[in-house]
């Protein structure tokens, strides 16, 4: 597990960054794939976890949700809109092939809702930002005091098809409304953050460079 900032820790759930969970003010920040539980679990062995949390109910982001949250007694908390989809287990993702080998490999079973998040929610110390498009519900999470943003799936740090750095939207066939998914990136905009926690990818402290990316979006 390696530490990005004060009280902030990536987990990275598989090799390359390229599904990743975070450790940040005691709170577990996404849970990888099902079969991330043992990385998970591991990572936090001797740390202080009091909430598990998602930035939205995907596959890649809730599949070792529960068994994390049984194995540590966390309550799990996640985007309104996103809250009947991890109880049900039936995702907000377009149906296509590819989202549907995905869903089969990777899914987690559902899990109860403790907390359904809104706008300037607090998280362990960050603000939940509503940012919805990858998912209706998704959230990404703020704090002001060290600039440092967890991003979700809003933008990611990586090619879907080459695993290579560089920042992306989402791919199409994982996102609900990719229009909306941009205005939420576009939300992000003033924020300028001085460190971006990707859910696929290496962070980076580039704020220029995050903001630039959103900027070239289209409307
Ligand atoms: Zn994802």
């Amino acid at each position: 597990m390696k530490q990005l900032a004060d009280d902030v820790y990536q987990i990275a759930c598989m090799p390359f960054s390229s599904v990743n969970a975070y450790l940040a003010g005691g709170v577990l920040f996404d849970a990888g794939t099902r079969q991330s539980e043992g990385t998970i679990l591991k990572a936090l062995r001797g740390k202080t976890v009091t909430a598990h949390a998602l930035t939205h109910a995907h596959p890649d982001h809730q599949g070792a949700s529960r068994a994390v949250c049984e194995a540590l007694d966390l309550p799990l908390w996640c985007g309104t809109a996103d809250a009947d989809a991890m109880e049900t287990g039936d995702f907000d993702i377009p149906p296509n092939p590819v989202s549907r080998f995905v869903d089969a490999v990777w899914t987690g079973p559902p899990h109860p809702v403790a907390r359904r998040l809104r706008e300037g929610d607090e998280v362990g110390g960050f603000t939940a930002i509503e940012t919805p498009g990858h998912t209706a519900g998704h959230v990404a999470y703020w704090r002001e005091r060290d600039r440092t943003l967890i991003v979700g799936d809003v933008v990611r740090n990586m090619s879907f098809a080459t695993l290579l750095p560089g920042l992306r939207e989402p791919p199409a066939v994982f996102t609900t409304d990719l229009a909306q998914n941009r205005a939420s990136a576009r939300k992000l905009l003033g924020l300028d953050p001085a460190l971006v926690l990707f859910g696929h990818g290496r962070p980076i402290r580039d704020t220029a460079r995050f903001n630039a990316f959103i900027s070239s979006l289209a409307a």
